[in-house]
């Protein structure tokens, strides 16, 4: 019996996930057909996608990047959508009922994609954990009113919500994330001034675009995770443990009321958790190379130094505080990093640009998508300023 391939829409498909999710669908082609392929610059690389898969409607989000692309590829051009938000809205809209959406969208841009794929009743393979994070209640709520379902794609949480099915919630005692502690978990803290970009984009153990890559160098990327969990599992942020596992072997386990725990192992491998994500919480026959027992390194544990990481705790305390400092955190974070690629701001300039920017959290919660994207803005403007002082005060 042939099983009809079921419709995919991929935003973000030229970044890391969008590669490893278009080598899924390549490999197993009769299982997925992509209707919605997005990107922000990469136009040409959109381009090859989109002659190599016709049935998908395109979006370059960036307006200069679209614009080079409609001179260069005119014969695609009746597929492209418009360019921003409003672009990724309309491949949204225009996937077709039972299709999944992969979000693999940077930053906040993602959210309102989100929540109107589950307020349209889409699933949505999530590894976007920024709109998740800033979204909060309100991207759960959608899910609620539209009966769209979220499927991690974080590897973390991934292996959470494998350890736990079948696990009723109330049986969960602690959630322990794993972390690789980045590429600067042996140097000494004292030097970390001396830090170059990079260093930072040198990963020890995954290979991932430079947003992440930098946010798991100042763990921002963990503290964001921590968040995340705490959503997608109602698992109280105190109970959501930090561990450091220099192995990246084991990503996540679940410690069970009664003393168990339960963990979930593999590669460090991005097509892993995807295909769990796109198979809707199913394992599926897949041919990446598996993890091998026999040849595994010693698997480690150490908790991760509040020293070395500020922006961990600086995750923890905005989660504590609410809704409103959460998106601040974000956008405070998401512009310190765009600072550092830019080589505007120091790595250890970071933690204090967020830290300033949430003391001036001046409400508990927001109330809607709006409210979120508009608090956005305006973090991201005072601290894009910040971010510039200290770039003037360097030259
Ligand atoms: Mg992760």
């Amino acid at each position: 019996m042939r099983v009809e391939s079921s419709p995919l829409a991929l935003l973000g498909a030229t970044g890391s996930i969008g590669q490893n999710t278009v080598d899924l669908v390549r490999r197993y082609a009769d299982r997925y057909q992509l209707v919605a392929l997005s990107a922000r610059t990469r136009g040409n690389e959109l381009a090859l996608l989109a002659r190599e898969f016709p049935a998908a409607q395109l979006c370059l989000t960036d307006p200069e990047a679209r614009a080079d692309f409609v001179g260069a590829h005119s014969d695609l051009v009746d597929r492209l959508a418009p360019p921003g938000e409003e672009g990724l809205l309309e491949l949204v809209a225009g996937a077709p009922a039972g299709a999944m959406v992969l979000n693999g969208v940077v930053g906040s841009a993602g959210l309102r994609p989100t929540v109107s794929a589950l307020e349209r009743g889409l699933d949505v393979a999530l590894a976007n954990k920024e709109a998740l994070v800033v979204g909060g209640q309100i991207v759960l709520e959608a899910a609620e009113r539209g009966g769209g379902r979220l499927w991690p794609v974080d590897s973390e949480h991934s292996a959470i919500a494998q350890c736990l099915r079948g696990n009723p919630k109330d049986e969960i005692r602690r959630l322990w994330l794993t972390a690789s502690g980045g590429p600067f978990r042996d140097r000494d803290p004292e030097t970390f001034g001396d830090i170059e970009l990079a260093e930072v984009l040198r990963h020890p153990t995954w290979d991932m675009g430079p947003k992440i890559t930098v946010d798991s160098a100042t763990m921002m990327n963990k503290g964001l995770e921590v968040l995340e969990a705490h959503l997608l599992f109602g698992t109280p942020l105190a109970r959501v443990n930090v561990v450091i596992h220099r192995q990246s072997i084991i990503h996540s386990m679940v410690e069970l009321r009664d003393g168990a725990f339960l963990a979930q192992l593999g590669a460090p491998d991005m097509r892993v958790p995807i295909l769990y994500a796109l198979s809707r919480g199913t394992h599926q026959e897949c041919d990446v190379a598996p993890f091998n027992p026999l040849e595994s390194p010693e698997l480690t544990f150490e908790a991760p130094d509040p020293r070395r990481y500020p922006c961990l705790d600086l995750a923890r305390q905005a989660g504590e505080a609410g809704g409103a400092a959460v998106v601040v955190l974000n956008a405070a974070n998401e512009e310190a990093v765009a600072g550092l690629l830019r080589g505007e701001l120091s790595f250890i300039e970071i933690a204090p640009l967020i830290e300033r920017a949430l003391v001036q959290v001046d409400r508990p919660a927001i109330g809607s998508v709006d409210d979120a994207l508009a608090l956005d803005v305006e973090t991201r403007l005072r601290s894009r300023e910040l971010v510039a002082e200290r770039a003037r005060s360097r030259s």
